[in-house]
C-alpha cells in the first residue's frame, strides 16, 4: 500500500500544509510558493473500518436509471459497496462497472459488486416487481415521503429494488408509477435537489444504518 505523509511549507509567511506520497520528490517543494517543506505528520489512513455494522436490509438491490456521468456512477458504486447493496442493475445509458474510466472514482468497489445491464429500465422494474420485489424510488414529488421521518415499509429479508434516476429528468415517470414507495430527502435551500450521487449516499445510509 502506498504510504503518505503530511508536509508543511517551511516559509514562515506561507506554511502551506498538504499530503504527499512518501518519497515523492514533488512533496519536497511547496505547491503554493515553491519553498522547501518538512514532514509534520504521518496519517493512519486505509485500515479496516472501525465501525463494522450489519445493514438493515439484506436483499436490497439498486437500479441506476440512465445515470449519465461516469463520476456519479463511480461514486455510487463505491457507496453501494459500503452499504451492502447486493446487486446492481444498470439501465439505459448508465456505464457498466467495467468502463475503464470508472475505476478511479469507484476505487476497486466496481469489482466487488455483481451487476446486470438492461436496455429498458421500465421493463426491468416490471419484471422485478412481478418477481416479488418492492420498488422504492428516490425522487421528489407530491406522493414522496420524508426518508428521515417515515418508517420504512419492509422487513429485513424482503427483496427491495431502490431506483435512482437521471441527473436531468430524474426517475422515469413509468417507473414512478410502478413504485410501492417514493422516498425523498428533506431540503432547505435555494436549489431543490442534490447531486444524484450525494443524494444516493445520504439515502442509502439512512435506509441501511439510520
Ligand atoms: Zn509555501
Amino acid at each position: 500500500m502506498q504510504l503518505y505523509e503530511i508536509r508543511e511549507c517551511k516559509a514562515e509567511e506561507c506554511q502551506f500544509r498538504f499530503p504527499a506520497a512518501a518519497g515523492d520528490p514533488a512533496g519536497l517543494r511547496c505547491p503554493h510558493c515553491g519553498a522547501a517543506t518538512t514532514l509534520v505528520a504521518t496519517p493512519q489512513a486505509g485500515g479496516a473500518p472501525s465501525l463494522q455494522t450489519a445493514p438493515r436490509f439484506t436483499r436490497l438491490e439498486l437500479l441506476l436509471d440512465n445515470i449519465r456521468s461516469l463520476y456519479n456512477v463511480g461514486a455510487i458504486l463505491r457507496t453501494a459497496d459500503g452499504a451492502s447493496i447486493r446487486h446492481l442493475h444498470l439501465g439505459g445509458i448508465t456505464a457498466p462497472p467495467t468502463h475503464p474510466r470508472l475505476a478511479k472514482t469507484a476505487l476497486g468497489a466496481e469489482s466487488a459488486l455483481s451487476w446486470t445491464q438492461h436496455r429498458n429500465s421500465v421493463h426491468a422494474v416490471s419484471q422485478l416487481k412481478s418477481a416479488g420485489y418492492l420498488i422504492w424510488v428516490l425522487e421528489e414529488g407530491e406522493t414522496a415521503v420524508n426518508l428521515f421521518t417515515t418508517p420504512l415499509p419492509a422487513t429485513a429479508n424482503q427483496p427491495i429494488l431502490l431506483v435512482i434516476g437521471n441527473e436531468k429528468v430524474g426517475v422515469d415517470p413509468a417507473i414512478q408509477q410502478l413504485a410501492d414507495c417514493t422516498l425523498a430527502l428533506p431540503m432547505s435551500g435555494v436549489k431543490n435537489s442534490l447531486n444524484v450521487a450525494v443524494a444516493f449516499g445520504i439515502a442509502i445510509y439512512q435506509i441501511q444504518f439510520g
